[in-house]
């Protein structure tokens, strides 16, 4: 890298310089250098030096306009502001033009505008990426699937490869721009670069356009395509396709698919992670004097233990039996209890049970309403 001059010295300024000093000398010396201005120049090497004084001005600027920059230069030189890559041409685009240059700033403000907009509207551009959402019941996300989906999507016209003209045809130059997709407009003092009005940036203009793409180059098209999904996936997952996406335009690469995974609700398990959750209801003769109950699982019935005096919500677990991870990985299967008030008692039935909750008036049959009283209690001696 050539030495650089000294960013006071570029702007010819001193290093006390105030701030609207160096704004000022930045001002005409931008003006001066500008490269619209030169674009016309006679010799190559006159337009060239004017461009590199140009960046030059930019890049002083750039540093002595930011005081935490300055600083950094002031104390450091050039490192300071190299090695934290605040400097370099680059930094025209770390502060405002409208700032320096008020009134006239609109002018740069287009000029900046239109090569950044015309750098989109030019000729081959990459093609749009897509997005799908899958919907998947459970079992297809865990043990994988291969699912057909339909996609509309832009595709290159096969007619005219995406040149949008007519079989047999070709673009013609676009004479108004010569084949560049800008224009330069002299606006005053400033020439303004513009995106061509005949070819609309393109370069070239469709005389006799393609019947099946109107010209287009691209048409839609509904694809029917071939998804493999991945044993384990979960909700949110994507899955990216490669190239699927939206043709390019004028031959441009296509854009990518991603196929956003969405797992159905499943009426028995609710899945987090590799782990699975049920909810199992049970009676209270069984929550309380314990035994045996049947469950699924994802590899069919199997029996659960319920101890005696289980309460409703207590959650009991299954190793093993939840979502297949990593081979011997297995997630877990959570069951929880909930316990279920009987109900359409006949009045025989509604006997029995007075009958029993006689018997269980002892406080030591409910330790749990027996706690809660006590702190009733406690909470109303306060
Ligand atoms: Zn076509
Ligand atoms: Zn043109």
């Amino acid at each position: 890298m050539a030495k650089k001059t000294d960013y006071y010295e570029t702007l010819g300024i001193s290093r006390s310089a105030t701030d609207k000093e160096i704004k000022e000398a930045y001002r005409k010396l931008a003006k001066k250098y500008h490269p619209d201005k030169y674009h016309s120049a006679e010799s190559q090497s006159e337009k060239a030096a004017a461009e590199e004084k140009f960046k030059e001005v930019n890049e002083a600027y750039g540093v002595l306009s930011d005081n935490k920059k300055r600083t950094a230069y002031d104390q450091f030189g050039h490192a300071g502001v190299d090695a934290t890559g605040m400097g370099g041409a680059q930094s025209t685009h770390g502060f405002n033009f409208n700032d320096v240059f008020g009134d006239i700033g609109d002018v740069f403000g287009n000029i900046f505008g239109n090569r950044s907009g015309s750098q989109q509207s030019q000729r081959a551009q990459r093609g749009a990426d897509l997005r799908y959402t899958l919907e998947l019941d459970l079992e297809s996300a865990i043990h994988g699937t291969t699912v057909q989906i339909r996609i509309p999507r832009l595709v290159t016209c096969k007619s005219c490869q995406g040149t949008g003209a007519r079989k047999g045809t070709k673009p013609t130059f676009c004479k108004t721009c010569e084949g560049q997709g800008q224009v330069r407009i002299q606006q005053g003092f400033f020439t303004i670069q513009q995106t061509c009005p005949d070819c609309h940036g393109e370069g070239q203009i469709v005389t006799d356009p393609c019947p099946d793409c109107r010209g287009q180059g691209q048409i839609q098209e509904t694809k029917t395509l071939s998804v493999k999904i991945p044993a384990g996936i979960d909700e949110g997952n994507r899955i990216r396709l490669s190239g699927e996406g939206e043709a390019g335009s004028r031959g441009a690469s296509a854009g990518d698919l991603y196929v956003q995974i969405h797992l159905k609700p499943h009426p028995l398990f609710k899945r987090e992670g590799n782990h699975l959750y049920c909810d199992v209801p049970i009676n209270m003769t069984l929550a309380s004097l314990g035994g045996n109950t049947q469950i699924p699982t994802l590899e069919g019935m199997v029996n659960l233990r319920i101890p005696a005096e289980t309460q409703s919500g207590k959650i009991l677990r299954l190793r093993g039996k939840g979502v297949p991870g990593r081979p011997g990985v297995n997630g877990d299967l959570l069951c929880r209890v909930i316990v279920e008030t009987p109900i359409n008692l006949s009045e025989a039935q509604k006997e029995l049970l007075i009958a029993l909750n006689k018997e269980l008036q002892d406080d030591n049959h409910y330790p749990k309403a027996r706690l809660w009283f006590e702190n009733v209690r406690k909470f109303f001696r306060k």
